[in-house]
């Protein structure tokens, strides 16, 4: 088959490799219909992310049918249509018994593309299937769900329940890529009194504005804390959410944010960032870091499924699984291309079809 393989810092390819196989009981085999790519995946072609090894195939995120189930599986069957997630979960260890399944120290966590080959591929081997694929309801084509596999849960728990964005609250998201864009459309089935989009791009904060936020600043040039004070009586936010992955955008988090605030971390960090406790100690502020668990992806698919969240504008380019190169140009330049995610079709991607007549009130 063919799939997209990191062959170390700065290279890659589309490759002939071998068909996955069950190697583990509680394996299944999917064919990919969908996938997408993500920063993290930049990150790893970079050569920022040292535990994954050259070989590996890349995606963490994809929708697919189930061809294949290991002796141990009971919860899909072949020709199952499958929601494949970038957290894997044992469904035994004390993390998993938790719903921690980012921390699951069972082999599950983020391995897909990682520590064991993902889903950029026309087949990929899912372990511990009956607790890491999600059964996606008939009426809903593979746009409408796919980023239910990483960026919705992410934001949605790293960012919004980890900062306890409360009806009133003046919530501020930096970085208005797809991770901040899902930061604010997930915020916003809290009723948050304003959400403010801080971000270096004026076209990322015009999506803010389409994702809807209410107000966007450009911190490439002027004072952002000086705005937000201004905007808030001096206080600051009640919640800050972080999802760039830069020093300088967590510093600001943590300079915005109101006494009994809350920062919440979503970016990956690469290099150290300061925690000035000279100025935060008294200030009551909560900080929260973490890698997402995915245990909302139900409760999230359930939104969808009511016509209550639409995904499917994260979607800004479209190519068949043949041309995952030209995917992976367009992605990584997204100040010329404009591109939020970009979907991957494969062989016989499944009909759109948009079930639920309601009117999305999220977006
Ligand atoms: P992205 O690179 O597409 O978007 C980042 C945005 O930040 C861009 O719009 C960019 O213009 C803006 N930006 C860059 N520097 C800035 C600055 N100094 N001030 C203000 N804005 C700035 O990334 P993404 O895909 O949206 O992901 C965001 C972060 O979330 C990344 O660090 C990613 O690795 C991380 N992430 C975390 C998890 C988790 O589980 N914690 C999961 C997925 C992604
Ligand atoms: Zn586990």
């Amino acid at each position: 088959m063919k799939a997209l393989t990191y062959h170390g810092p700065g290279e890659k390819g589309w490759d002939t490799v071998p068909d996955p196989e069950i190697t583990a009981p509680t394996d299944a085999i999917v064919e990919i219909t969908s996938t997408t790519i993500c920063g993290t995946d930049l990150h790893i072609l970079k050569g920022d992310v040292a535990t994954c090894l050259p070989g590996t195939t890349l995606g963490h995120e994809a929708v697919g049918i189930v061809t294949e189930i290991g002796a141990a599986v009971t919860t899909v069957k072949p020709g199952d249509r499958v929601l494949c997630s970038c957290i894997s979960s044992c469904g035994r260890c004390a993390y998993c018994k938790q719903g921690r399944y980012g921390l699951c120290v069972g082999g599950g966590g983020w391995i897909l593309g990682h520590t064991t080959n993902g889903v950029q591929a026309e087949y990929a081997r899912i372990p511990f299937a009956d607790t890491s694929l999600y059964p996606v309801p008939e009426q809903l084509s593979d746009e409408q769900v796919l980023f239910l596999a990483d960026i919705l849960p992410t934001a949605y728990e790293v960012g919004v329940l980890n900062g306890n964005v409360t009806p009133g609250d003046t919530v501020v998201v930096v970085g208005a890529g797809p991770v901040g864009l899902a930061a604010i459309m997930t915020a916003k089935l809290y009723t948050p009194g304003r959400i403010i989009a801080i971000d270096l791009a004026d076209a990322r904060l015009a999506r803010a504005r389409e994702f809807g936020a209410d107000l966007t600043i450009n911190n490439s040039s002027g004072d952002p804390v000086a705005q937000i004070m201004e905007l808030t009586d001096g206080l600051g936010a009640h919640v800050a959410i972080e999802a760039v992955g830069v020093a300088p955008t967590f510093e600001l988090c943590t300079e915005l944010v109101r006494p009994g605030g809350k920062v919440a971390n979503v970016g990956v960090h690469g290099t150290v960032a300061a925690l000035h406790l000279e100025t935060l100690w008294i200030k009551g502020v909560t900080i929260t870091t973490g890698l997402v668990d995915a245990w909302t992806t139900p409760r999230l698919l359930e939104l969808i499924v009511e016509g209550r969240l639409d995904a499917t504008i994260f979607a800004t380019h479209r190519f068949p699984l043949d041309d995952t190169l030209a995917a992976y140009e367009v992605f990584a330049n997204a100040s010329e291309t404009d591109a939020l995610k970009v979907v991957l079709a494969g062989a016989q991607v499944a009909p759109a079809a948009h079930g639920s007549q309601k009117e999305p009130v999220a977006v």
